[in-house]
């Protein structure tokens, strides 16, 4: 017995998702097809809003909906918060990890991943040039960026972008503090799954 070229389609798709296997993707399709005509309608209209409504934030990459077509997002348009400092994390989900302690004040950067060992070309894809840029131009406009926190999770890869990160800032030769994530987070682990306690902890122990 094949499966239908649709299914399959669907199965390769969704397999992509981080998280998902073809094994869920297989469940996960066929649970979608004994749905009623709404909510499978309600799947993928909000897989099409998700993407179409939504932009990156001009300054983080933070993903936002825009509402007067403003170009940033709601973190870097408050001017509550202190935009001298950059946390800069792997992913969304980290921010959000971070954000929900409710401790940090400063803005982020999203750097869309992070540098292996092994794949080149992974480096080019990440958003480290438009953080330099954003710091660079900080300083031509008179607003400097005092701080970078690399906030970023204390694995192999985690601990290379930060190695180059740090480098690469350095260079710009600019007047600027780097700090890394304190002691809390264990080897290994990853900023998105610590507790806001070990966060917060790791966050006020930064150096
Ligand atoms: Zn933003």
């Amino acid at each position: 017995m094949e499966i239908s070229r649709p299914i399959k389609n669907f199965i390769t798709l969704f397999s992509k998702i981080p998280g998902i296997g073809p094994r869920q993707a297989t469940r996960i399709v066929f649970w979608l097809l004994h749905q009623p005509k709404d909510i499978q309608t309600e799947f993928s209209k909000t897989i099409e809003n998700a993407t179409t409504k939504i932009k990156l934030c001009a300054d983080c990459f933070f993903p936002f909906e825009p509402k007067n077509n403003e170009s940033l997002c709601e973190i870097c348009r408050n001017q509550q918060r202190e935009h001298s400092i950059i946390c800069v994390v792997e992913k969304e989900t980290d921010l959000l990890s971070i954000e929900k302690t409710n401790k940090y004040k400063g803005v982020y950067h999203i750097l869309g991943g992070l540098m292996s060992e092994i794949d080149e070309k992974k480096k080019q894809e990440l958003n480290i040039k438009p953080l330099l840029l954003r710091i660079k131009k900080s300083f031509q406009e008179k607003k400097p960026i005092k701080e970078i926190i690399l906030a970023l999770s204390p694995t192999s890869e985690g601990n290379l972008t930060t190695y180059y990160l740090e480098k690469a800032i350095k260079n710009l030769g600019l007047n600027i503090k780097i700090t890394k994530l304190g002691r809390g987070l264990p080897h290994g682990g990853e900023v998105e799954f610590a507790d806001s306690e070990t966060l917060i902890n790791a966050l006020e122990g930064r150096k």
